[in-house]
This record gives structure tokens, sequence and C-alpha cells, in this order.
């Protein structure tokens, strides 16, 4: 009796605070009769091609197919990782921080020619190496990344194109290969809401300000293209856009619109501006589309694509308005490995493991793995020592090298401990300067050697050009 007294009063009760709560607040109570819309996606950042690049002025790599993709009525978006701090002023006095706050104006301007102003910088700092890691680390790669997948998910790109994540021998930048890093773990990870998952919630209060109420964005195809000096690896594996057809928009051939952009460097392109002041328009033209320029053609390399399409295929070929859903990138596992091995560390190590792990094992890459470097200079081949037994094992290193090499340090005994991987370096100096005068694809082939017990097990080999001026390894 007294239980059923009591749910009387507890149903009168929260009766009136129903009520109450209703009359207070009719937008509660009428939920789902006149729902407002939800507010959308900013449409003046959706864009058709991000474009992930390291420094201003690489943008040059692309811009002529950028000026092709915006006659098809392509929105472009374009992020670099650094402001170009650590490069050279041809315009002026300043340098580094201020030379940096100039090259950004720059970047903004040289795209605004062609009418394409979302633009962001990620804060990275110049590396002057051709290490991919060390320039990671110098762009402070998780807050780097996090950035790069916020604007991924601001910016909806349909196709994504960057450096291609590899080492080769050409400029080979670090910092350009950090881009195509970064734009490579984005496309993989912007589409996954738990990934930084603070950009996808939906705050629930205004006066949340740290949630960001983006949503997670797939984009569909990412393409990349070479900082190498031989494409002959790349043949084939994407599509090839001449640059010298005429845009409908502007009226002029696409390298003409690229080469007028890229004089908006300044500080990159003043002593370049007077020598064209110097030439005919036939050799202007016969410069920029063949030789060091453009070369008649820009050659993308396809990574992936996730709507199908053709590999040589137009870029924008079976891509379609919408989203598509989250793809986690297919693993390759690691290939079985012997009792004992010896295998490269460093970058090259990293871009194995790299490729398994973002489904891009079918990505061509020099084999054996080259690097271009500077007479007298000296090349580190970092390796690792592999010991899976339950017993210790002594790996012996030799190295065999070209006529003027030397062997600094690195060669010799090594004791692994049981179930251990250990690192080691072998240290070799170039030829120096005086010696030998470079020529080109002279490739110089070293080789190391490891054994155990009496038997061989494994050679490397890396193939080494040797430059008057190059970037540090
Ligand atoms: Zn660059």
């Amino acid at each position: 009796m007294a239980g059923i007294l009591k749910g009387s009063w507890m149903n009168l009760f929260l009766r009136s605070v129903l009520f109450l709560l209703a009359s207070l607040l009719p937008g509660i109570a009428r939920a789902g009769q006149d729902a407002k819309p939800l507010p959308q996606p900013d449409d003046r950042y959706k864009t058709d091609i991000l474009l992930v690049v390291a420094h201003p002025d690489d943008e040059g790599a692309a811009t002529p197919y950028l000026a092709r993709a915006l006659d098809q009525g392509k929105r472009i978006a374009v992020v670099f990782g650094t402001r170009g701090s650590s490069g050279g002023n041809e315009a002026g006095a300043e340098q580094a921080a201020a030379l940096g706050a100039i090259r950004e104006i720059e970047a903004r301007r040289a795209l605004a020619t062609m009418g394409i102003t979302n633009i962001w910088f990620l804060g990275g700092k110049d590396t002057a190496s051709q290490n991919v890691l060390q320039s990671l680390a110098n762009w402070d790669h998780g807050a780097s990344l996090e950035q790069l997948i916020r604007l991924v998910r601001l910016t909806r790109p349909e196709v994504i194109l960057t450096f291609l994540p590899g080492t080769f021998i050409g400029e080979d930048h670090g910092d350009h290969q950090a881009s195509g890093v970064l734009a490579t773990e984005a496309f993989d990870l912007a589409g996954d809401d738990t990934v930084f998952p603070e950009q996808v919630a939906v705050p629930t209060k205004r006066l949340e300000p740290f949630l960001e109420n983006l949503r997670a964005w797939q984009p569909k195809k990412i393409y990349y293209f070479p900082d190498a000096d031989k494409e002959d690896i790349f043949k084939d594996q994407g599509p090839v856009y001449s640059v010298k057809d005429i845009s409908n928009l502007a009226k002029k051939p696409y390298w003409r619109i690229a080469l007028d952009s890229f004089l908006e460097h300044q500080t990159q392109s003043k002593n370049f501006k007077d020598s064209l002041s110097k030439m005919t328009d036939a050799q202007i033209e016969k410069m920029a589309t063949g030789g060091d320029f453009w070369n008649g053609g820009l050659h993308f390399v396809r990574g992936k694509s996730l709507v199908g399409g053709s590999v040589t295929g137009d870029i924008f070929e079976s891509v379609s308005p919408g989203a598509i859903p989250f793809a986690r990138p297919e693993f390759a596992p690691e290939p079985p490995r012997p009792d004992l091995s010896v295998e490269l560390a460093g970058p090259w190590g990293f871009y194995v493991a790299f490729r398994r792990a973002h489904g891009l094992t079918h990505l061509a890459h020099p084999e054996p793995p080259e690097i271009a470097l500077q007479l007298g200079t000296t090349l580190a081949i970092p390796l690792w020592l592999r010991n899976p037994t339950s017993s210790a094992q002594v790996i012996t290193l030799a190295v065999d090298l070209p006529p003027g090499w030397t062997l600094q340090s690195g060669a010799g005994k090594f004791s692994v401990s049981p179930k251990q991987i250990a690192a080691a370096r072998v240290e070799l100096n170039l030829p120096p300067m005086s010696d030998v005068a470079p020529k080109k694809d002279d490739l110089q082939e070293i080789t190391v050697r490891s054994e155990s017990n009496g038997k061989s097990i494994g050679t490397l080999k890396l193939r080494v050009e040797l430059r008057k001026r190059a970037l540090p390894q």
C-alpha cells in the first residue's frame, strides 16, 4: 500500500517536472516536428585537388597540370610543409624567419595568379638533408600530421597530389619526401573517426570550444611526382599531361601559366627573370618545355585509387562526387627472414616498411638503393643486424669499395645477443673533390657482405652518383 502511494507521488512529481520542462523548453518538447536543418560543412573550402608540397615554389612541379584542372572547373587547395626560411634570397637582404615570412606571401601571390587562394602552411622547418627521417623530426611529425589531417577533413579532396615518398638520385630533398610521407599518412587516416577524434567530435554546447565538428573524410585517389633525375622506372605508372596545350580560361599554354606563376617567387626567381628578359619567346618556350623544366610533359605516378580506374588514365577517371567509406590500408605482412640477417636501416629500411604499411608495395623504387653525394664527403650505411636465434651470434661485415673510396669505420666482427636486433653503421670516405671529375650516370657500387660461422648471410648493394654539389646525406 505504501509502495503504491509512493509510486503515485513519484508519478505526480515526474509529471510536474516534465510539464515544467516542456513549458520552459518548447524546442525540446516539440523536437522532431520542426527540426532545423543541420549546418553543412563550409563549401568555400571544399576542394577537388589537394596539393601537398614542402617549400614555397615546389608547387611548380604541378602547376601546369593545375592550370589544366582549373580549365575543367576543379577546385584546388595547397598545403606547404615549411615557409622556406632556409632558401636563398635574390630579391633582398632578409634571411631566415624573415625570409620565411616573405616566401609565404610569394607562395600566396604565385597561386593567386591562377586564382588559387586556399593555402595553408604546416609550420615545419627547412631541413638541408636527403634523409626523410631528419625532415619528419624537424617538422614535428605528430603536429604536422594532425594539422594535415585537419586540412583534409576541412577541404574534403577527391584527389591528393604530392611528392613521391622514396629516396632517389636527384635533388632527393628530405623535406620533399616528408611532404609525400605526411600526405600518404593523411590519405590513410583522415577517414578514420578514431584518429584525432577531437577533430570530428560534435560540440555539445557553444562554450565547449575545443571540439572541432569536422567530419572524417576519405580521399579517393593519391598521385605522386618523384624528386628523381631519371623517370624511367616510373614509365607507365601514371598519366602524362602535355604542358603545351592552350588553356581555355587563360588563352595561354599551360607552361606559360606555370612560368608566370613561378616568377612571383621573387626571392627565388629574380636572376632567372633577368635572364628571361634577354631571351626571345621561342627561346623561353624551348627552355620551359624541354630539358630542365617540364620536359614536354608532366608525369604522375598513381599511388592508390579506392574507386578503380586505369593506372595511366586521367587523374579524375572514375571519381564521382560524394563521400566514400573509410578504407583501412591493406597491410602487407613482413616476408619471412632467415635465422640471421643484415638489412639496410635509416630511410632505406623505413621506406620498405612504409610501402608495406600503406598498401604501396607496387610503388617503383630503385634496386639496388641509390643516392647522389658530394665528392669529399662521407657515406653512412645504417644497418640492422638481426639475431632471432636463442644463442649469441657473431656477424662479420666486410665492404667492397670502388677505386678512390676508403673505409672509415664499421667493418669487422659484431656479437649480437640472443633474440636481439643490433644497430650498426658503416662509414665510408668518398673520393676527394680534386681526384675525380664526376660523370653523370657513372654509378659507383658499394657492396656490404655479411657472414657468420664462415657462411654468407647476405649481400647488400648501394649505388652512388658522385657530384660536385649535393645535399648532405
Ligand atoms: Zn623544395
